[in-house]
């Protein structure tokens, strides 16, 4: 594992060599750099080298890092499951939630965010066929509730996001993210903000960049191991 300066542009590199091998536009894929359990100073390293968007799941730990790194005008997304008494705080501080799997919590989120701040961003996480406890919409439940977000006046619908289990080899991963991409292909007919499939993380980056993600979240392949 090299320092944070060197991983980000090497990852880039990476994600456009994927982008170039399974014919994606150049450029289509961006970068969400995944911080959860990582420290402040490694988000400023991060910074430096050009990354503007970062992924938290603990809402605590989140608001700290947050407060404290208003100088740099960094957008933060959501990524954790969320508890109803969360909300709250959810929508007063990010930009993005990527994690939202029921009706509930988006129209706490709606009703939750300020009237100061543009509308918030917002993901569906769908749960896919190899998960087992994970928290996400089914994906048949998807339609009804990405059209609830859509009527929502404080949420901006943008897309899926989903975080499969682990898989050993591309095509299996492969397999796994093409569900997704069809669902989100499908989702895009009704929606016309949907654009962001958020899909891809350190180790399956590959499978989700051929597969059609538009965002990859790398956390342990940019920061190391977690704290
Ligand atoms: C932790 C996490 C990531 C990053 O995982 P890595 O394997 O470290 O890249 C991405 N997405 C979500 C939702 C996560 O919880």
């Amino acid at each position: 594992m090299k320092n944070i300066a060197e991983n980000i542009p090497t990852l880039t590199q990476k994600i456009r060599e994927y982008e170039d091998l399974y014919k994606r536009p150049s450029g289509s894929v961006s970068l969400l750099a995944v911080s959860k359990k990582q420290t402040q100073d490694k988000i400023r390293q991060a910074a430096a080298v050009g990354i503007r968007s970062f992924g938290e799941n603990y809402l605590q730990e989140a608001l700290h890092k947050i407060k404290n790194l208003t100088d740099m005008d960094l957008s933060w997304h959501f990524l954790g499951s969320i508890q109803t008494n969360k909300t709250r705080k959810i929508a007063e501080y990010f930009d993005w939630v990527q994690s939202v799997d029921r009706e509930k919590i988006a129209y706490r989120l709606s009703s939750q965010r300020p009237e100061s701040s543009p509308p918030l961003n917002v993901c569906v996480q769908i749960k896919l066929s190899n998960e087992e406890k994970k928290s996400g919409a089914e994906v048949e439940h998807a339609t009804k509730l990405c059209s609830l977000i859509a009527s929502l006046p404080n949420l901006q619908l943008r897309g899926l996001m989903a975080i499969p289990a682990p898989l050993p080899d591309l095509e299996s991963q492969r397999t796994c993210f093409r569900r997704l991409k069809l669902a989100f292909t499908n989702l895009k007919k009704s929606h016309s903000s949907i654009d962001t499939l958020s899909m891809g993380m350190s180790n399956d980056f590959e499978a989700a960049v051929a597969e059609g993600s538009t965002m990859v979240r790398l956390g342990s392949a940019i920061f190391g191991p977690r704290i």
